[in-house]
């Protein structure tokens, strides 16, 4: 991507109102716009790291067998007075049309799913079932803040299970959690297994919380097991034990058993092998890709700006050109340039004829993509570029035809 031709403009100036490293970072890079509190539009290069995240979370639930689908965001009132939750839940977002009906904004989708689901399953045959979707949700929060931690329009992820058993529920349960567990590490995060208040049909849910200065949760780690506890459910007991290091943490993700809350609202049952019917039992998983983009900020950052774990980068290697008025140089970096995206090595390549070095310089550690490689007249002398990777202070030079295999080779 030629970056005199992208739709990106660094700024040096930063919004008042949210201090949190993630909104100021990313505003500041580039990568996203605000549009009012809590609602954020994604400009090209903050698009390019949601869509690896995402397509991180895709392919691991596509492995444990998950059908990935597609929800309405606009949900009838109907289905969402059915469960009760049309009045019980304060963060719903209602709306009237102007021609007589009600609608709820999505903030999760039990409500939507149930009812599909319905036409699906009929016998113990139809049994287990996992769908999800990515999708933009709706929250009415009461304080939308921190950047993308907390937005009233974000990006989650929900997968829904139907089985026949709570032996069954339990058995993929543990493997929405492994696969959470591949998830986060992939991404270069390090989540605690928590355990958090269960609601009706378990004694727990769990969360994965990422351990954070600026999180709004706290929790109770405990480092020999990797596992922490929530506020709500840590007991005087466990107090006492100490074994358990206070904390705050982001909740990343989230599931929950839900047992027949909603096949019963919605009459979801299943014949079984007796022909007697029976009502199925549900399990959800959520994870928030744009509250991870959020968190990965707060996490990989220094003073100059974000340091991107390479899984996630919105490129691989930002090539500065540092032509001034060498036309050698110019169309050394142009080959350069052409001859990385061949290799497919996604590359930004800054070749801005109006921008001094200084400027260049701030802005690739700004952005914060792994590799920056520069390309100038004294380099270029020694048939060579400049190779620094973002989270190391020394550059090192690398021939110009071993540049590739350098790259590949880190
Ligand atoms: P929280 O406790 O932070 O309010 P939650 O428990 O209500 O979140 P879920 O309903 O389980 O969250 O949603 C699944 C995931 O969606 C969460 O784990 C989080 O990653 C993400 N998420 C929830 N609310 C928001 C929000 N307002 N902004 C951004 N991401 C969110
Ligand atoms: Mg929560």
């Amino acid at each position: 991507m030629r970056q005199s031709k992208y739709f990106l403009k660094t700024s040096k100036t930063v919004a008042k109102d949210d201090t949190s490293a993630n909104a100021r970072l990313l505003e500041q890079g580039g990568f996203i716009k605000k549009e009012m509190a809590g609602v954020y539009t994604f400009l090209p290069l903050g698009l390019r790291v949601l869509a690896k995240i995402e397509n991180i979370i895709r392919e691991e639930m596509d492995a444990i067998g998950g059908n990935e689908i597609l929800m309405p965001a606009l949900n009838s009132k109907e289905n969402w007075t059915t469960t009760g939750r049309w009045d019980s839940m304060d963060i719903l977002f209602k709306i009237k049309s102007e021609h007589g009906y009600e609608y709820a904004l999505g903030p999760t989708h039990e409500e939507t799913i149930t009812p599909i689901a319905l036409s699906v399953i009929q016998s113990y045959k139809d049994l287990p079932l996992a769908v999800y979707q990515l999708q933009t949700k709706f929250r009415d929060e009461a304080r939308a803040k921190s950047g993308l931690l907390r937005g009233r329009e974000f990006r989650m992820k929900d997968l829904y299970s139907f089985h026949a058993s709570n032996e069954d529920l339990e058995k993929y349960y543990n493997e929405v959690a492994d696969s959470y567990r591949t998830i986060f590490k992939r991404l270069g995060l390090d989540a605690l297994y928590t355990y958090a208040s269960g609601g009706t049909f378990s004694q727990f849910s769990h969360e994965f919380q990422v351990e954070l200065e600026s999180g709004e949760d706290t929790i109770y780690v405990n480092d020999k097991t990797s596992e922490a506890k929530n506020k709500e459910i840590f007991t005087e007991e466990d107090k006492a034990s100490g074994v358990y290091r206070e904390t705050m943490a982001c909740e990343v993700g989230n599931i929950f058993n839900l047992g027949t809350k909603f096949s019963e609202a919605f009459g979801l049952t299943y014949t079984d092998q007796e022909g007697a019917s029976k009502p199925v039992i549900m399990a959800s998983y959520g994870i928030g890709p744009s509250r991870v983009m959020g968190v990965l900020v707060e996490k990989f950052h220094d003073d100059k700006g974000i340091i991107w774990p390479t899984a996630v980068a919105p490129f691989m290697v930002h090539l500065l050109a540092l032509s001034g008025k060498d036309e050698a140089v110019a169309a050394a970096a142009d080959k350069l340039y052409t001859d990385l995206t061949a290799a497919g090595v996604e590359v930004l390549y800054d070749d801005r004829a109006d921008k001094m070095a200084g400027e260049k310089f701030a802005d690739s550690d700004l952005i914060g993509i792994p590799f920056r490689v520069v390309i100038s007249t004294k380099t270029l002398a020694e048939d060579s570029v400049e190779l620094k990777p973002r989270n190391i202070v020394d550059a090192s030079m690398v021939k110009i035809n071993e540049l590739i295999n350098t790259l590949n080779n880190v």
